[in-house]
């Protein structure tokens, strides 16, 4: 790992000592489920309706009790909610055939599953499994390319090059701790590079002050 990269790691760590995954869930199929709720919402408006959801259908038999529509009713105050509801319930049903009601631990397996894509499945690789893994959100590929830890387009490149760049074992932590600053610093519209610990390590920040641009 280069000295930029385990200096801003060192800041950001020191500046978020407690970060944790923003879902709440008691079990591995409780975080699929948040984790799948999750697009395009805030983990805030997800854990509002999982609370009530979870105490009344912990489990993924329990799930299967619901059909389609009763699900949607439940769950409708977020986005694409139609959508969620039928892929949650085919998971649902793809984890009772093929993984015995279990959430499986690959990145492939868990992609195979409706309403899965490559950053929930390592959501849920390393907060349930403890796997190293880099799931790219919008904070995480808005703050890393901005920084300069990555140069990415994508967020499979984003992802690619956050893994050459951060030693494996701080995967997982990186991504809280990217996570954490785009929502309390890295803004994406007016970010605070005024008050940012990591700003002499950003090529944003860098840039912007180079082109004389005004900051926030
Ligand atoms: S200096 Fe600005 S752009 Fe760079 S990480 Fe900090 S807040 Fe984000």
């Amino acid at each position: 790992m280069n000295k930029k990269t385990s200096e801003v790691l060192r800041l950001l760590k020191r500046e978020y000592p407690n970060t944790r995954c923003g879902l709440n869930y008691k079990t591995p199929f409780q975080l699929l489920v948040a984790a799948i709720l999750s697009a395009q919402t805030t983990d805030k408006k997800v854990n509002e309706i999982t609370e009530g959801l979870f105490e009344e259908y912990p489990t993924v038999d329990d799930f299967l009790l619901l059909t389609g529509e009763e699900l949607e009713e439940k769950i409708k105050q977020i986005g694409l909610y139609r959508n969620k509801s039928k892929h949650v319930l085919l998971m649902c049903r793809q984890l009772k055939e093929q993984f015995n009601g279990e959430v499986p631990n690959t990145l492939e397996d868990l992609m195979s599953l409706a309403g899965v894509g490559r950053k929930t499945a390592n959501v849920v690789l390393s907060n349930v499994f403890g796997i190293p893994a880099i799931a790219i959100d919008t904070h995480v590929f808005r703050v890393s390319n901005r920084i300069g830890l990555a140069n990415a387009k994508n967020v499979l490149d984003t992802e690619m090059q956050l893994q050459k760049a951060i030693d494996k074992d701080l995967w997982s932590l990186s991504h809280r701790l990217l996570v954490t600053h785009g929502r309390r610093c890295c803004y994406a519209r007016n970010p605070n590079c005024t008050d940012c610990i990591i700003r002499e390590y950003c090529n944003y920040y860098k840039s912007a002050i180079t082109s004389g641009s005004t900051l926030s």
